[in-house]
């Protein structure tokens, strides 16, 4: 992308455009009413230890990373975790010792398997940075986990995931728009040094989902992109948030106040 145009070559403007991350497209696309509440809105969300542990075991992986290779050990891996939750402090406020320690065990755990599996020269070229892309009438963005050089000189951009390896590969990769960012956004960042990979790390299982980028699938994908966020900025303009029950409502934290999610799931009980 040469400077002033955006992806598609036309002129950039000088007015700030609307911003999405790949995570806001898909609350919109799983869900309007959804989007409504939580961005639109910005209503307060349940209080969450997954989303606790993500951020922390982020954290001591950034921390831990910014080291020097030979600096690196299991303990002071263990240690930048350990730090991080007592940064946390709303965790705290929400749940037992019991619970914390918990989750905590179970971060411990997924970065003792980190630490045991990256090799020990990794000198990533970015690590936890935002990054965004100019889609034209839109920007789209999202931080990013590390970034390494590979030895052709292209760049593998990696993405941790603290939850569960996907029951369908295939559908997700279908679905996902964050690698395609990930990987538009990398290469300006890095002034168009070419994007060759983005690999999603399931830090718990060990197992890896690998999108290997070329310029017929970024381009493919760079056009659902700016369809999503189209669409979000359509339901923006007309304030139309349709809902959409799905067996998602039964993780929404807004189905108290949401009577289509709650007469969806009052018609089709848990199968938990
Ligand atoms: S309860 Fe279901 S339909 Fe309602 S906002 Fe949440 S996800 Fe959407």
């Amino acid at each position: 992308m040469s400077e002033g145009v955006d992806l598609f070559g036309a002129p950039l403007r000088a007015e700030r455009k609307p911003w999405y991350s790949p995570s806001r497209l898909k609350t919109f696309f799983d869900c309007p009413r959804k989007y409504e509440f939580s961005v639109v809105r910005k209503l307060p969300t349940l209080p969450s230890p997954h989303f606790d542990l993500g951020t922390n075991v982020h954290a001591a992986l950034r921390d831990w990373l910014g080291l020097r290779p030979s600096q690196r050990t299991r303990e002071n891996l263990i240690e930048f975790h350990r730090a991080a939750w007592r940064k946390n402090r709303p965790a705290f406020a929400n749940r037992s010792r019991d619970e914390l320690r918990t989750w905590g065990e179970r971060g411990n755990a997924m970065l003792l398997r980190y630490a045991d599996a990256v090799a020990p020269d990794l000198e990533p070229v970015m690590i936890e940075k935002l990054v965004s892309a100019d889609y034209g009438d839109v920007v789209v963005g999202g931080r990013v986990d590390r970034v390494d050089e590979l030895p052709d000189g292209s760049l593998r951009v990696i993405d941790y995931k603290t939850g569960k390896f996907p029951k369908s590969p295939a559908r997700f990769r279908e679905e996902d728009l964050a690698a395609p960012v990930y990987a538009r956004a990398t290469s300006g960042a890095f002034a168009g040094t070419p994007v060759s990979e983005v690999e999603l790390q399931y830090l718990e299982s060990g197992e890896s989902l690998v999108f290997t980028i070329d310029e017929a699938w970024q381009a493919h994908k760079d056009l659902a992109v700016v369809s999503a966020a189209n669409a979000v900025r359509a339901a923006e303009k007309s304030q139309a948030f349709e809902p959409r029950p799905s067996r998602l409502c039964e993780w929404c934290d807004f189905r108290q106040r949401c009577p289509e999610g709650k007469a969806f799931l009052d018609a089709s009980p848990s199968p938990r």
